[in-house]
Protein backbone atom coordinates (compact mmCIF):
# COMPACT_ATOMS: atom_id res chain seq x y z
CA UNK A 1 0.00 0.00 0.00
CA UNK A 2 1.53 3.61 -0.47
CA UNK A 3 2.15 6.12 2.20
CA UNK A 4 2.95 9.61 2.55
CA UNK A 5 6.77 9.92 4.79
CA UNK A 6 5.89 12.52 6.90
CA UNK A 7 8.51 14.64 8.36
CA UNK A 8 8.89 16.49 11.61
CA UNK A 9 12.04 19.31 11.79
CA UNK A 10 13.36 19.85 15.20
CA UNK A 11 15.26 23.20 16.23
CA UNK A 12 14.46 24.66 13.23
CA UNK A 13 11.33 25.49 14.47
CA UNK A 14 12.87 28.00 16.86
CA UNK A 15 14.71 29.74 13.86
CA UNK A 16 12.23 32.79 14.56
CA UNK A 17 12.70 35.22 11.56
CA UNK A 18 14.81 32.97 9.56
CA UNK A 19 12.47 29.67 9.82
CA UNK A 20 10.91 29.56 5.95
CA UNK A 21 14.94 29.53 4.93
CA UNK A 22 15.73 26.63 7.21
CA UNK A 23 12.68 25.07 6.08
CA UNK A 24 12.80 25.11 2.61
CA UNK A 25 16.54 24.30 2.21
CA UNK A 26 15.38 21.36 4.08
CA UNK A 27 12.63 20.61 1.23
CA UNK A 28 14.44 21.17 -1.82
CA UNK A 29 17.83 18.72 0.22
CA UNK A 30 14.80 16.13 0.44
CA UNK A 31 13.95 16.68 -3.53
CA UNK A 32 17.08 16.15 -4.54
CA UNK A 33 18.21 13.20 -2.46
CA UNK A 34 15.11 11.21 -3.09
CA UNK A 35 15.47 11.82 -7.07
CA UNK A 36 17.06 8.43 -7.44
CA UNK A 37 13.41 6.90 -5.64
CA UNK A 38 11.32 7.98 -8.63
CA UNK A 39 8.60 11.18 -9.02
CA UNK A 40 7.86 12.75 -5.27
CA UNK A 41 5.98 16.12 -4.48
CA UNK A 42 7.48 17.19 -1.37
CA UNK A 43 5.61 19.90 0.29
CA UNK A 44 4.97 21.78 3.81
CA UNK A 45 1.32 21.50 5.60
CA UNK A 46 1.58 22.61 9.17
CA UNK A 47 4.68 22.34 10.64
CA UNK A 48 5.79 18.70 8.94
CA UNK A 49 7.07 18.29 5.44
CA UNK A 50 5.08 15.79 3.54
CA UNK A 51 6.63 13.38 0.50
CA UNK A 52 4.27 12.08 -1.43
CA UNK A 53 4.88 9.40 -4.35
CA UNK A 54 3.49 10.40 -7.42
CA UNK A 55 3.41 7.25 -9.20
CA UNK A 56 3.37 3.66 -8.17
CA UNK A 57 6.83 3.11 -9.63
CA UNK A 58 8.14 4.78 -6.90
CA UNK A 59 11.12 3.17 -4.29
CA UNK A 60 9.26 4.69 -1.17
CA UNK A 61 10.86 2.58 1.30
CA UNK A 62 14.74 3.37 -0.45
CA UNK A 63 13.22 7.41 -0.01
CA UNK A 64 12.15 7.00 3.41
CA UNK A 65 15.46 5.87 4.26
CA UNK A 66 17.36 8.72 2.84
CA UNK A 67 14.85 10.52 4.65
CA UNK A 68 16.19 9.05 7.91
CA UNK A 69 19.23 10.33 6.94
CA UNK A 70 18.83 13.60 6.39
CA UNK A 71 19.61 16.48 8.85
CA UNK A 72 17.34 18.54 9.96
CA UNK A 73 14.35 15.62 10.59
CA UNK A 74 13.60 15.14 13.84
CA UNK A 75 10.98 12.26 13.36
CA UNK A 76 9.31 10.89 11.00
CA UNK A 77 6.34 7.87 9.76
CA UNK A 78 4.80 6.36 7.52
CA UNK A 79 1.12 8.00 7.18
CA UNK A 80 -1.82 6.56 5.04
CA UNK A 81 -4.13 9.20 3.39
CA UNK A 82 -7.97 8.78 3.71
CA UNK A 83 -11.09 10.83 3.64
CA UNK A 84 -11.81 12.73 6.78
CA UNK A 85 -14.44 10.53 7.35
CA UNK A 86 -14.90 8.24 11.10
CA UNK A 87 -15.69 5.03 9.14
CA UNK A 88 -13.51 5.41 6.55
CA UNK A 89 -10.73 6.12 8.91
CA UNK A 90 -11.55 3.04 11.63
CA UNK A 91 -11.32 0.84 8.31
CA UNK A 92 -8.04 2.23 6.89
CA UNK A 93 -6.95 1.14 10.79
CA UNK A 94 -8.03 -1.85 10.95
CA UNK A 95 -6.50 -2.83 7.85
CA UNK A 96 -3.21 -1.26 8.89
CA UNK A 97 -3.44 -3.41 12.15
CA UNK A 98 -1.58 -6.62 11.40
CA UNK A 99 1.32 -4.21 9.90
CA UNK A 100 1.48 -1.82 12.97
CA UNK A 101 1.19 -3.88 15.18
CA UNK A 102 3.12 -6.74 14.65
CA UNK A 103 4.72 -8.12 17.51
CA UNK A 104 2.83 -5.73 19.34
CA UNK A 105 1.44 -6.90 22.77
CA UNK A 106 -0.12 -3.37 23.60
CA UNK A 107 -1.31 0.30 21.72
CA UNK A 108 -2.57 3.13 21.89
CA UNK A 109 -4.29 5.69 19.48
CA UNK A 110 -3.40 9.11 19.79
CA UNK A 111 -5.81 11.74 17.62
CA UNK A 112 -4.63 14.90 16.48
CA UNK A 113 -7.33 17.80 15.08
CA UNK A 114 -6.03 20.37 13.60
CA UNK A 115 -9.14 20.78 11.32
CA UNK A 116 -11.47 21.77 14.26
CA UNK A 117 -14.33 21.35 11.59
CA UNK A 118 -14.26 17.52 12.01
CA UNK A 119 -16.99 15.87 14.08
CA UNK A 120 -15.19 14.11 16.24
CA UNK A 121 -13.03 15.64 18.90
CA UNK A 122 -9.45 14.03 19.72
CA UNK A 123 -10.50 11.67 22.86
CA UNK A 124 -13.89 10.67 20.79
CA UNK A 125 -11.20 9.97 17.59
CA UNK A 126 -9.24 7.69 20.11
CA UNK A 127 -12.05 5.57 21.44
CA UNK A 128 -13.47 5.08 18.16
CA UNK A 129 -10.36 3.72 16.83
CA UNK A 130 -8.73 1.73 19.62
CA UNK A 131 -12.35 -0.07 19.45
CA UNK A 132 -12.47 -0.89 15.94
CA UNK A 133 -9.18 -1.81 16.48
CA UNK A 134 -9.50 -4.07 19.25
CA UNK A 135 -12.69 -5.45 17.76
CA UNK A 136 -10.60 -7.01 14.92
CA UNK A 137 -7.26 -7.95 16.38
CA UNK A 138 -7.34 -9.33 19.75
CA UNK A 139 -4.00 -10.49 20.28
CA UNK A 140 -3.15 -6.63 21.84
CA UNK A 141 -4.53 -4.69 24.73
CA UNK A 142 -4.57 -1.00 24.99
CA UNK A 143 -2.20 0.55 27.38
CA UNK A 144 -2.59 4.72 27.58
CA UNK A 145 0.62 4.69 29.40
CA UNK A 146 3.54 2.73 28.47
CA UNK A 147 2.27 1.06 25.17
CA UNK A 148 4.30 -1.23 22.46
CA UNK A 149 3.32 0.70 19.23
CA UNK A 150 1.52 3.92 19.03
CA UNK A 151 -1.11 4.28 15.91
CA UNK A 152 -1.52 7.98 15.27
CA UNK A 153 -4.22 9.61 13.25
CA UNK A 154 -4.19 12.89 12.07
CA UNK A 155 -7.18 14.82 10.78
CA UNK A 156 -5.24 17.78 8.35
CA UNK A 157 -7.55 20.47 6.28
CA UNK A 158 -7.50 18.17 2.91
CA UNK A 159 -7.14 14.65 4.30
CA UNK A 160 -7.40 12.34 7.32
CA UNK A 161 -3.84 9.94 7.98
CA UNK A 162 -3.55 6.82 9.78
CA UNK A 163 0.18 6.47 11.08
CA UNK A 164 2.53 3.87 12.23
CA UNK A 165 5.25 3.65 14.70
CA UNK A 166 7.23 7.64 14.79
CA UNK A 167 10.50 7.32 14.25
CA UNK A 168 13.46 9.45 15.24
CA UNK A 169 15.09 11.24 12.86
CA UNK A 170 19.11 12.10 12.11
CA UNK A 171 18.31 15.64 13.96
CA UNK A 172 20.15 18.61 13.77
CA UNK A 173 20.56 21.09 11.36
CA UNK A 174 19.92 20.94 7.23
CA UNK A 175 22.97 20.23 5.39
CA UNK A 176 24.47 23.58 3.95
CA UNK A 177 22.72 26.14 6.58
CA UNK A 178 26.03 26.67 8.44
CA UNK A 179 28.60 26.76 6.25
CA UNK A 180 31.56 24.74 4.88
CA UNK A 181 33.99 22.60 6.56
CA UNK A 182 37.32 20.55 6.34
CA UNK A 183 37.16 17.29 8.09
CA UNK A 184 40.96 15.61 8.33
CA UNK A 185 39.34 12.29 7.83
CA UNK A 186 41.67 9.21 8.93
CA UNK A 187 40.64 5.51 8.23
CA UNK A 188 40.04 5.28 12.46
CA UNK A 189 36.95 5.25 14.54
CA UNK A 190 36.92 9.10 15.70
CA UNK A 191 37.57 11.18 12.66
CA UNK A 192 34.28 9.87 10.78
CA UNK A 193 31.95 10.76 13.98
CA UNK A 194 33.54 14.14 14.29
CA UNK A 195 32.52 14.93 10.58
CA UNK A 196 29.11 13.33 11.77
CA UNK A 197 28.70 15.66 14.09
CA UNK A 198 29.61 18.62 12.61
CA UNK A 199 28.06 17.95 9.57
CA UNK A 200 24.46 17.14 12.05
CA UNK A 201 24.88 21.16 13.15
CA UNK A 202 23.78 22.40 9.38
CA UNK A 203 27.82 22.32 8.21
CA UNK A 204 28.82 21.15 4.72
CA UNK A 205 31.68 18.76 4.93
CA UNK A 206 34.97 18.75 2.49
CA UNK A 207 37.44 16.07 3.66
CA UNK A 208 40.60 15.53 3.90
CA UNK A 209 42.86 12.93 3.84
CA UNK A 210 47.10 12.54 4.19
CA UNK A 211 48.55 9.45 2.61
CA UNK A 212 52.46 8.01 2.46
CA UNK A 213 51.95 5.68 -0.27
CA UNK A 214 54.14 3.33 -0.55
CA UNK A 215 54.30 2.91 3.38
CA UNK A 216 50.63 3.51 3.03
CA UNK A 217 49.00 1.59 0.60
CA UNK A 218 46.10 1.94 -2.13
CA UNK A 219 43.97 -0.10 -0.50
CA UNK A 220 44.20 2.06 2.61
CA UNK A 221 42.98 5.30 0.68
CA UNK A 222 40.27 2.88 -0.69
CA UNK A 223 39.07 2.35 3.24
CA UNK A 224 39.53 5.56 3.54
CA UNK A 225 37.14 6.90 0.49
CA UNK A 226 34.49 4.03 2.26
CA UNK A 227 34.30 5.50 4.97
CA UNK A 228 33.92 9.22 3.28
CA UNK A 229 31.02 7.15 1.40
CA UNK A 230 29.47 6.88 4.12
CA UNK A 231 29.49 10.22 5.41
CA UNK A 232 28.16 11.44 1.60
CA UNK A 233 24.81 9.43 2.68
CA UNK A 234 24.47 12.23 5.49
CA UNK A 235 26.14 15.43 3.83
CA UNK A 236 25.61 14.77 -0.01
CA UNK A 237 28.37 14.37 -2.18
CA UNK A 238 32.11 15.47 -0.55
CA UNK A 239 34.73 17.18 -1.92
CA UNK A 240 37.56 14.63 -1.21
CA UNK A 241 41.08 15.14 -1.07
CA UNK A 242 44.48 13.47 -1.01
CA UNK A 243 47.73 14.85 0.11
CA UNK A 244 51.06 12.90 0.23
CA UNK A 245 52.98 13.25 3.12
CA UNK A 246 56.01 10.94 2.08
CA UNK A 247 58.49 13.84 1.50
CA UNK A 248 57.01 15.32 4.62
CA UNK A 249 57.55 11.99 7.03
CA UNK A 250 60.90 11.54 5.13
CA UNK A 251 62.24 14.79 6.19
CA UNK A 252 60.97 14.69 9.87
CA UNK A 253 62.42 10.80 10.17
CA UNK A 254 65.91 12.15 8.77
CA UNK A 255 65.99 15.44 10.17
CA UNK A 256 64.25 15.78 13.60
CA UNK A 257 64.22 13.76 16.80
CA UNK A 258 62.34 11.08 16.86
CA UNK A 259 60.46 12.10 20.37
CA UNK A 260 58.68 14.96 17.99
CA UNK A 261 57.80 13.00 15.30
CA UNK A 262 53.93 12.70 15.55
CA UNK A 263 53.53 16.06 16.34
CA UNK A 264 55.47 17.54 13.94
CA UNK A 265 53.53 15.95 11.49
CA UNK A 266 50.36 16.83 13.03
CA UNK A 267 51.50 20.40 12.60
CA UNK A 268 51.83 19.88 8.80
CA UNK A 269 48.37 18.35 8.32
CA UNK A 270 47.28 21.51 9.92
CA UNK A 271 49.13 23.73 8.06
CA UNK A 272 47.95 21.92 4.56
CA UNK A 273 44.40 21.33 5.85
CA UNK A 274 44.28 25.08 6.60
CA UNK A 275 45.42 25.94 3.19
CA UNK A 276 43.09 24.14 1.12
CA UNK A 277 39.98 25.08 3.55
CA UNK A 278 41.23 28.86 2.41
CA UNK A 279 40.72 27.90 -1.11
CA UNK A 280 38.02 26.07 -0.86
CA UNK A 281 36.04 28.51 1.66
CA UNK A 282 35.88 25.96 4.48
CA UNK A 283 35.60 28.01 7.58
CA UNK A 284 36.86 25.61 10.36
CA UNK A 285 39.21 22.36 10.18
CA UNK A 286 37.53 19.19 12.03
CA UNK A 287 39.43 16.54 13.81
CA UNK A 288 38.65 13.42 15.72
CA UNK A 289 41.04 14.27 18.66
CA UNK A 290 39.92 13.94 22.07
CA UNK A 291 41.76 14.61 25.19
CA UNK A 292 44.09 12.10 26.55
CA UNK A 293 43.42 9.65 23.97
CA UNK A 294 47.03 9.30 23.01
CA UNK A 295 50.07 10.96 23.65
CA UNK A 296 49.73 13.59 20.76
CA UNK A 297 46.18 14.37 22.30
CA UNK A 298 47.44 15.69 25.67
CA UNK A 299 46.47 19.57 26.59
CA UNK A 300 50.15 20.10 25.79
CA UNK A 301 50.44 18.40 22.99
CA UNK A 302 47.17 20.15 21.03
CA UNK A 303 48.06 23.30 21.97
CA UNK A 304 51.70 22.65 20.19
CA UNK A 305 49.44 21.31 17.29
CA UNK A 306 46.95 24.15 17.36
CA UNK A 307 49.68 26.62 17.39
CA UNK A 308 50.48 26.11 13.70
CA UNK A 309 47.07 27.64 12.42
CA UNK A 310 45.03 30.31 12.93
CA UNK A 311 41.80 29.38 11.24
CA UNK A 312 39.44 27.46 14.01
CA UNK A 313 39.70 23.86 14.66
CA UNK A 314 36.60 22.26 15.44
CA UNK A 315 37.33 18.46 18.03
CA UNK A 316 33.32 17.70 18.69
CA UNK A 317 34.80 13.86 20.54
CA UNK A 318 36.88 16.11 22.76
CA UNK A 319 35.30 14.98 26.00
CA UNK A 320 33.80 12.00 25.12
CA UNK A 321 35.21 8.56 26.29
CA UNK A 322 36.03 5.95 23.72
CA UNK A 323 32.76 3.88 24.29
CA UNK A 324 31.13 6.73 23.29
CA UNK A 325 33.00 7.46 19.95
CA UNK A 326 32.56 3.50 18.86
CA UNK A 327 28.47 3.69 20.15
CA UNK A 328 28.57 6.82 17.94
CA UNK A 329 30.66 4.90 15.04
CA UNK A 330 28.17 2.24 14.93
CA UNK A 331 25.16 4.77 14.96
CA UNK A 332 26.43 6.04 11.88
CA UNK A 333 26.93 2.45 10.26
CA UNK A 334 31.02 3.39 10.21
CA UNK A 335 32.23 1.01 12.87
CA UNK A 336 32.51 -1.90 11.07
CA UNK A 337 34.90 -0.91 8.08
CA UNK A 338 36.82 1.89 10.59
CA UNK A 339 38.14 -1.28 12.61
CA UNK A 340 39.81 -3.32 9.11
CA UNK A 341 43.36 -3.20 9.91
CA UNK A 342 44.79 -0.84 7.69
CA UNK A 343 47.75 1.52 8.05
CA UNK A 344 47.84 5.23 8.44
CA UNK A 345 50.67 7.82 8.12
CA UNK A 346 50.52 8.31 11.52
CA UNK A 347 50.89 5.13 12.73
CA UNK A 348 53.69 4.34 9.94
CA UNK A 349 56.01 5.88 11.62
CA UNK A 350 55.18 6.03 15.42
CA UNK A 351 58.04 6.98 18.08
CA UNK A 352 58.79 4.73 20.90
CA UNK A 353 58.83 7.41 23.16
CA UNK A 354 56.45 10.47 22.01
CA UNK A 355 56.79 13.28 23.94
CA UNK A 356 53.62 13.81 26.26
CA UNK A 357 54.23 17.59 27.69
CA UNK A 358 56.01 18.81 24.63
CA UNK A 359 56.83 22.52 24.90
CA UNK A 360 56.46 24.77 22.09
CA UNK A 361 60.21 26.33 21.77
CA UNK A 362 61.42 22.84 21.66
CA UNK A 363 58.94 21.76 18.63
CA UNK A 364 60.18 24.80 16.81
CA UNK A 365 63.66 24.44 17.16
CA UNK A 366 63.24 20.77 15.83
CA UNK A 367 61.27 22.20 12.58
CA UNK A 368 63.63 24.51 12.21
CA UNK A 369 66.16 21.79 10.90
CA UNK A 370 63.47 21.30 7.76
CA UNK A 371 61.98 23.49 5.38
CA UNK A 372 58.48 23.68 6.40
CA UNK A 373 57.56 25.95 3.76
CA UNK A 374 58.30 24.66 0.89
CA UNK A 375 57.26 20.75 1.94
CA UNK A 376 53.77 22.69 2.66
CA UNK A 377 53.28 24.15 -0.36
CA UNK A 378 54.50 21.44 -2.24
CA UNK A 379 52.02 19.16 -0.65
CA UNK A 380 49.59 21.62 -1.46
CA UNK A 381 50.13 22.31 -5.08
CA UNK A 382 50.00 18.25 -5.46
CA UNK A 383 47.21 17.14 -3.69
CA UNK A 384 44.79 15.64 -5.65
CA UNK A 385 40.76 16.21 -5.46
CA UNK A 386 37.12 14.12 -6.48
CA UNK A 387 33.95 13.61 -5.74
CA UNK A 388 32.56 10.86 -3.58
CA UNK A 389 28.34 10.51 -3.94
CA UNK A 390 26.67 8.28 -1.30
CA UNK A 391 25.58 4.85 -2.40
P1 LIG B 1 41.00 8.27 14.24
O1 LIG B 1 40.33 7.17 14.97
O2 LIG B 1 40.05 9.18 13.57
O3 LIG B 1 42.03 7.73 13.30
P2 LIG B 1 42.98 8.49 16.25
O4 LIG B 1 42.44 8.26 17.56
O5 LIG B 1 43.61 7.36 15.52
O6 LIG B 1 41.80 9.11 15.34
P3 LIG B 1 45.26 10.15 15.57
O7 LIG B 1 45.77 9.14 14.62
O8 LIG B 1 46.18 10.77 16.52
O9 LIG B 1 44.00 9.67 16.41
O10 LIG B 1 44.62 11.31 14.76
C1 LIG B 1 43.93 12.33 15.35
C2 LIG B 1 43.11 13.04 14.29
O11 LIG B 1 43.97 13.53 13.27
C3 LIG B 1 42.16 12.11 13.57
O12 LIG B 1 40.95 11.97 14.26
C4 LIG B 1 42.00 12.82 12.25
O13 LIG B 1 41.10 13.92 12.37
C5 LIG B 1 43.39 13.37 12.01
N1 LIG B 1 44.20 12.42 11.23
C6 LIG B 1 45.04 11.47 11.66
N2 LIG B 1 45.57 10.79 10.63
C7 LIG B 1 45.07 11.35 9.51
C8 LIG B 1 45.23 11.10 8.11
N3 LIG B 1 46.03 10.15 7.65
N4 LIG B 1 44.55 11.88 7.25
C9 LIG B 1 43.72 12.84 7.70
N5 LIG B 1 43.52 13.11 8.98
C10 LIG B 1 44.19 12.38 9.90
MG1 LIG C 1 44.01 7.60 13.41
Amino acid sequence: MNYDILLKFGEIALKGANRAYFENTLQKQIRFRIKPYGKFEVFKSQSTICVRPLSDECDLDGAYEVCKKTFGVIALCRAYECEKDIEEIKALAVSLAPELLSGAKTFKVEAKRSDKRFPYDSPAICAEVGAAVLASYHAVKVDVHEPDVVIRVEIRDEKAYVSGAQEKGAGGMPVWTNGKALLLLSGGIDSPVAGHMICRRGVKLEVVHFESFPYTSERALEKVKDLANILAEYNGEICFHTVSVTKIQEAIMKNCDEEYFTLILRRFMMRIAERIANERNCKALVTGESVGQVASQTIDALNVTNSAVSVPVFRPCIGMDKEEIVQRSRQIGAYDLSILPFEDCCTVFTPRHPKTKPALENVLKEESRIDIEALTEEAVASHRSEWIKAY
